[in-house]
């Protein structure tokens, strides 16, 4: 079953908004320095972590090549860049 992240689920479930890949709530489950994978089928979203510092970090996808599923890289970024990138694949 697909699932979508907190950025995703409210453009994909207009009316009934489920957030499967709720990050602000793995985030907070998170011990510092530890992460968590999730795979949001809307953007490519990969892992919530926070850092010894309690910043959120999300890993992304850099490069995805359509015709093949393949992920060649991923990147950390913080929230308010996650919210920001358009990573929809
Ligand atoms: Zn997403």
């Amino acid at each position: 079953m697909a699932e979508f992240c907190t950025k995703c689920a409210p453009e994909i479930w207009v009316n009934d908004v489920r957030e499967d890949i709720n990050i602000d709530k793995i985030y907070e489950s998170l011990e510092p320095g530890t992460g968590e994978s999730v795979l949001c089928e809307g953007c490519g979203l990969m892992a919530v972590g926070k850092t010894l510092d309690n910043e959120m970090l999300l890993a992304v996808p850099t490069n995805v090549d359509h015709s093949s599923q393949m992920v060649g890289a991923i990147k950390w970024v913080t929230r308010e860049e996650f919210i920001a990138l358009q990573t929809y694949i």
